[in-house]
């Protein structure tokens, strides 16, 4: 890729969530743009002497925060996450100056329920959508599903629960019906079964309090690609349409791997 095609910039902060999962902030170019829910595509030095290699990573921060932010896995043998791994405050980082993606909320009709499904690293994309005030203002209600393996894993956790009581979104927190689910073990309070049961069996509806309809429901999955292939399918079957580039339906979706 030539060099006018990206930037060059430095890692702020990594935080680590669990042995295997780490968010991290990188500064942001003045003239990086982005709508919530889409992705960058960022490069660190390979194997080879000068070389580069890429990698789409969704942004969770928001599009008027003056960093990006990015949750990553650590991929066993990844060429990638395990020289991301090693990145610490002050490294260098390559961003693609364009973004991309069509997870965003602009590509919808106009609906009343705003449901965020996902598993793992997948839950990216929903905090930068839910940091845009346009999301609370739009839609009566949102849904956020974290499905994880493990409790140490539902990274985030104090984040979304701190709208509530938030200076600037405090007034919208009640809108926000946050679920998670833990497969791996028990976790009072939370799910236990794979998303994509809870919602063809119905008990994920039942949970939230809300019914998926055509009308109302707009839906967004990302995570793992089998789940957001299944959950597609899924409501598919139930009559739900896809976004097309230009014609506005009520599911998007985002593979992760
Ligand atoms: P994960 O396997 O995606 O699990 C996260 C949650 O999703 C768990 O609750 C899991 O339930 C559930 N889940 C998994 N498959 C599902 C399916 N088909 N339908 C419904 N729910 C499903 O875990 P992860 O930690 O995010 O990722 C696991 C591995 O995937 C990583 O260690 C890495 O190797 C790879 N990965 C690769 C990339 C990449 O960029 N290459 C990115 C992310 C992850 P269960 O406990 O029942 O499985």
């Amino acid at each position: 890729m030539s060099d006018d095609k990206y930037t060059t910039e430095r890692i702020t902060a990594v935080h680590p969530w669990t042995e295997n999962l780490f968010s991290f902030r990188t500064t942001r170019d003045r003239g990086y743009r982005f709508v919530p829910g889409q992705f960058a595509r960022l490069g660190v030095p390979g194997a080879a002497e000068g070389s580069i290699v890429w990698r789409a990573y969704s942004i969770a921060s928001a599009a008027h925060d003056e960093h990006l932010e990015f949750f990553s896995v650590v991929v066993p043998g990844g060429q990638f996450t395990s020289r991301l791994a090693r990145l610490r405050q002050g490294d260098a980082i390559h961003v693609e100056r364009r973004s991309y993606g069509f997870l965003t909320t602009d590509r919808f009709e106009a609906g009343r329920d705003l449901w965020m499904l996902a598993t793992g690293t997948g839950l990216a994309p929903y905090l930068s959508i839910l940091h845009d005030f346009h999301t609370w203002e739009d839609y009566e209600n949102l849904v956020l599903v974290q499905s994880v393996r493990t409790q140490a894993e539902l990274a985030y956790e104090d984040l979304i629960r701190g709208f509530e009581g938030s200076e600037y979104y405090g007034e919208y927190a009640h809108k926000l019906r946050y679920v998670r689910i833990v497969t791996r073990e028990p976790v009072e309070g939370t799910l236990r079964d794979r998303v994509t049961k809870l919602l063809g069996s119905g008990v994920l509806e039942e949970n939230v309090g809300l019914r998926l309809d055509h009308e109302r429901s707009r839906i967004m999955l990302c995570g793992n690609p089998e789940m957001v292939e299944d959950s597609r399918k899924l409501l598919v079957g139930r009559g739900f349409r896809p976004s097309r580039r230009g014609d506005p339906g009520q599911l998007a979706m985002e593979n992760y791997w």
